[in-house]
């Protein structure tokens, strides 16, 4: 089961001692039940991996460039230099960077140069709330998987992540039957090597419960909750309870 902390634009160096806790955590994981991935502004991935260096907890990035060439792009960052600094993944897709514009086109490209760095790729689908009400799910889904991964071979480096635009910070969780039909849908769609699929979107200590039973989802990426140490341990601990 992957558990991925998603911490958007939050963070500075003194934020990471709030990890001890976590890091003490991840050493229960004897029979590794659990994958711990942390995904820090960029600005915290060396510092991040340095600290993580003899935990069994990895880190990843975020977003990137397009580009696997380095150039003059004012402000971007690219997959060799995230991988350079201690990412071993990277989150492409999310919907927050869809809505500044990202398309699947661009998408694309991202995971193409993430793949060529040897990134591993937490590739973010989903649909927003006007799509769901036109029952239009599978369908937006369906493109986003093969518009983003167009000429992609090997799929052995992409994990899905499946998160509602609807779902995401505002609390609200999908039906337990509505999660499973995604779910479902996404895995039919990959014939060779069915990816890891993991669910986001408003996890949380407590609608734990709700989630973890639905064994088809291989893991969780948590936004808000996953900066509180204790709130992300305790989604880990009710996983398995
Ligand atoms: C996310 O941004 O990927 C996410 C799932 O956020 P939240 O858990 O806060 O809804």
């Amino acid at each position: 089961m992957y558990f991925v902390a998603n911490w958007k634009m939050f963070g500075d160096l003194r934020t990471l001692n709030s990890l001890d806790k976590v890091i003490k955590f991840s050493k229960t994981n004897k029979k590794n039940k659990f994958r711990i991935i942390y995904c820090p502004p960029s600005t915290l991935i060396r510092p991040l991996s340095k600290r993580l260096k003899k935990t069994k907890i990895e880190v990843g990035a975020q977003n990137c460039h397009h580009s696997y060439d380095f150039g003059a792009n004012t402000g971007q960052v690219n997959s060799r230099m995230l991988k350079s600094v201690g990412a071993k993944y990277v989150i492409i897709g999310h919907s927050e960077n869809r809505q500044l514009g990202e398309d699947d086109k661009l998408i694309n490209l991202k995971i193409k140069s993430a793949i060529k760095s040897k990134l591993k790729v937490i590739f973010c689908i989903g649909e927003t709330l006007g799509e769901k009400r036109k029952k239009r799910t599978n369908k937006v889904l369906a493109k986003q998987i093969y518009n983003g991964l167009k000429s992609v071979k090997n799929t052995s480096n992409i994990i899905i992540a499946y998160e509602p635009v609807w779902s995401i910070g505002t609390g609200i969780i999908p039906k337990a039957n509505d999660l499973l039909n995604s779910i479902s849908y996404i895995k039919s769609k990959f014939r060779k090597k069915t990816p890891k699929v993991l669910y986001g979107g408003s996890v949380n200590n407590k609608n734990i419960d709700q989630l973890k039973d639905i064994n088809i989802i291989d893991g969780f990426l948590i936004g808000g909750a996953s900066q509180s140490s204790k709130k992300f341990i305790d989604i880990i601990k009710k996983t398995f309870n």
